[in-house]
């Protein structure tokens, strides 16, 4: 197997995150001889906690100008360790700071880059990618005879690596020395939701899918979005699900209906929206083909509610479908949750 490149960035603790140990179990899955490099405002606290991992050479691009996520200095930073490394694979998770930073190296250094791959593992030697396409309805395998060839992974689709760290300051880091580019960007803080808010959570066991039928007339003849967004809310917060939502429940916000005000485009799955990684989903009030056929293409337990029967795509496509007034059921599930 060639030699691999692992490039991670580290947090505002120091330390490296989920989606950069699972991008290190890949590396280590594939057998060649593996070089670390870290970029952050401080890198050492990171090198000592993979120091187990079996890495042939740590290097790493420190100061504070690396703290922050800017594409002029990941790239130079990047771009440094690539040439330090001088390795044919490439591999990185796919955060959103590599994900701007790594297709710019990778003109650089006249090599290719693949992104939203979901496993890189090598077989007989040769490296091998897996992506999917047209809105993750097929899965391609790709090999590439160019290198630098470098691999934006995907996170949340292998196990994120967990040995033994070393005690701090037991790896040896071989610091790679880039003066940081003229730079017009500032980061001046975050700006997210309150906790409370936050309805999309990558890294939850449960999604829930809530579609239109929240919001229309129930069998009373009057329409309940106040409570549906109670109980959806109150299951999200108990649960700590993420929430996903049908392209008609969102785009009822432009048409002047009644709305979950806790819908946003963000949260829309199916073809033209996400596709989550969950454990496990329950859809409700959801009859759509995109959402259940495309939207739940990685959720592995799927259950619905809906008052058809014969809703085809629930049907279809969910282990389990309760006929059943959703209202009653997310009351009773809320209830039992506590
Ligand atoms: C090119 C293209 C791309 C698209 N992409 C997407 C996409 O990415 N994502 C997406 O979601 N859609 C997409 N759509 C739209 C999609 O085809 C459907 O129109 C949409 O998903 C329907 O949303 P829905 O199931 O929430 O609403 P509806 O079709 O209105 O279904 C509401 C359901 O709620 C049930 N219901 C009502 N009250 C209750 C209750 N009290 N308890 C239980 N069940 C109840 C009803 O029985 C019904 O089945 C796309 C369409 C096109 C043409």
């Amino acid at each position: 197997m060639e030699d691999i490149l692992l490039l991670a960035h580290t947090e505002a603790d120091g330390s490296l995150a989920k989606a950069g140990l699972e991008a290190l179990a890949t590396a280590l899955g594939l057998g060649g001889a593996l070089t670390i490099g870290l970029v952050g405002a401080a890198t050492q606290a990171a090198a000592g906690q993979i120091a187990g991992c079996g890495a042939a050479r740590f290097l790493a691009v420190t100061g504070d100008a690396f703290g922050q996520p800017r594409y002029t200095t990941d790239a130079a930073a990047a771009e440094a360790l690539c040439r330090a490394a001088d390795c044919p694979i490439v591999l990185a998770a796919g955060t959103s700071r590599w994900a701007r930073a790594l297709p710019g190296v990778a003109y650089r250094l006249s090599g290719r880059v693949d992104t939203h791959a979901t496993s890189l593992t090598s077989a007989n030697g040769a490296p091998a990618v897996t992506r999917w396409f047209y809105r993750q309805r097929m899965e391609a395998v790709l090999t590439r005879s160019l290198r630098p060839w470098m691999v934006l992974l995907d996170p949340g689709c292998v196990a994120p690596w967990t040995g033994t760290p070393g005690p701090a300051g037991t790896a040896t880091v071989e610091a790679v020395i880039v003066e940081p580019p003229a730079t017009r960007t500032t980061v001046t803080g975050y700006q997210a939701p309150k906790t409370d808010e936050q309805t999309i959570r990558p890294d939850a066991k449960v999604l829930l899918v809530a579609g239109a039928g929240w919001t229309k007339k129930q069998a009373d003849g009057a329409v309940h979005a106040a409570e549906a967004e109670q109980l959806i809310l109150g299951f999200l917060r108990k649960a700590q699900a993420s929430l996903g939502g049908s392209k008609s429940v969102v785009d009822l916000t432009g048409e002047g209906e009644a709305v979950l005000h806790c819908m946003t485009h963000m949260n829309q799955v199916g073809q033209t929206g996400s596709t989550p990684r969950h454990a496990k989903g329950l859809s409700t009030c959801c009859h759509g083909e995109e959402p259940h056929v495309v939207g739940w293409r990685f959720v592995n337990q799927r259950r619905a509610i809906n008052l058809d029967a014969g809703c085809g795509w629930a049907r279809g496509k969910a282990d389990v479908l309760y006929v059943a007034d959703a209202f009653e059921v997310m009351r009773h599930v809320n209830a039992l949750l506590g």
